[in-house]
């Protein structure tokens, strides 16, 4: 089908080998950043946008679809940048994405090696196909940030509230991640991972998990656009227009999945963000004949920050992501780390 409509001029992307961001003047610029070579010799560029402020401030970095199937961060991305402009910005924002641009073209999570991209950082540039991928990130973009948010969703046959995870023991990211005003927030620290480079290069880095994969919901999308615009106010980056439409967060001092030590038909009770008492019963599995055979119950209270979507559970399946609530002490912040990741 042929389109009709007649389509806004396009501001050019330049492709760069590299993020560089200080010798810019203050503007608007769209690059391709090549992080690798496919196997037809062809670059393998991530979209990168840029909006750098006339006043100085920090640089705050937004990556979407690290792991390729969830795509809610993407069109995040987009809207903040219609809505920013360099004569009103402080610093700089990076928006970038599809980070995992292999995975994102095949509808899949994982790298184009099978591997999951975010588990495999700081990477290597000697290592192998996600491992360098892992490494050009750091080096050629993750670098300029001061502040990243990571943005993800569930992983496939599984559903997510709004949550962030993050170093809540860190003063400056936790009071960053409660601006935002997700859902849900979970203290946790995690190797591998980008947010964990990040973390390492003395980066404040928040992970947002933002829905359920593969699709793009509007409302889970608006409330994180409006979270992360309060995040730039805080940083005195913009002036806000918006109120955050999201009720009370409820902080966690930690969070573990349960599974089912069976298989059959997965029935899980609770909805999103619902608290659950120990000893209420959360799920139940269903054998071949529709007879319920198991029954689990909460071990603890807490709130449900994801569950499972797929019902078809063999043993081990995950059955939902326990929140328990609490907070942690916050420590004061240790000096930038410029030591090589
Ligand atoms: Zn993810």
């Amino acid at each position: 089908m042929r389109s009709t409509q007649k389509l806004p001029r396009q501001i050019p992307a330049t492709e760069v080998q590299r993020l560089e961001l200080t010798d810019l003047a203050p503007g608007r610029y769209r690059f391709r950043l090549a992080l690798a070579e496919d196997a037809t010799s062809q670059r393998v560029c991530v979209p990168v946008q840029v909006v750098k402020g006339h006043a100085p401030g920090p640089v705050v970095g937004i990556t979407a679809a690290l792991h390729g199937n969830e795509v809610n961060g993407l069109p995040v991305i987009h809207r903040l940048f219609r809505r920013l402009h360099a004569s009103e910005l402080a610093g700089t924002v990076v928006g970038v994405g599809p980070l995992n641009v292999p995975g994102y073209l095949r509808n899949k999570r994982e790298f184009s090696d099978g591997k999951d991209l975010n588990r495999v950082f700081p990477g290597s540039p000697t290592g192998n196909e996600s491992s360098v991928y892992a490494h050009a990130i750091v080096e050629r973009l993750l670098r300029n940030f001061d502040v990243l948010f990571d943005l993800h969703t569930a992983s496939f046959g599984r559903s997510n509230s709004l949550y962030i995870r993050a170093d809540m023991t860190q003063a400056q990211t936790a009071h960053l991640a409660r601006v935002i005003r997700p859902q849900i927030i979970v203290h946790n620290r995690a190797d591998g991972t980008l947010r964990a480079a990040a973390e390492h290069l003395g980066i404040h880095a928040l992970t947002v998990e933002i829905g359920n994969p593969q699709r793009a919901q509007e409302t889970l999308v608006l409330s994180s656009s409006v979270g992360l615009r309060e995040a730039l106010e805080h940083l005195g980056m913009t002036k806000s227009d918006e109120e955050s439409p999201q009720a009370e967060t409820v902080e966690c001092s930690h969070s573990y999945w349960l599974y089912t030590d069976g298989g059959g038909l997965l029935e899980v009770f609770p909805h999103l963000t619902e608290r659950v008492a120990r000893g209420q019963p959360v799920a139940q599995l269903l054998n071949e004949w529709g007879e319920v055979h198991r029954v689990y119950e909460a071990p603890e209270d807490g709130i449900v920050i994801g569950k499972a979507t797929n019902p078809v559970a063999s043993s081990g399946a995950r059955i939902l992501h326990l929140g328990v609530v609490g907070s942690v002490p916050e420590r004061a912040q240790p000096p930038r780390d410029s030591a090589p990741c």
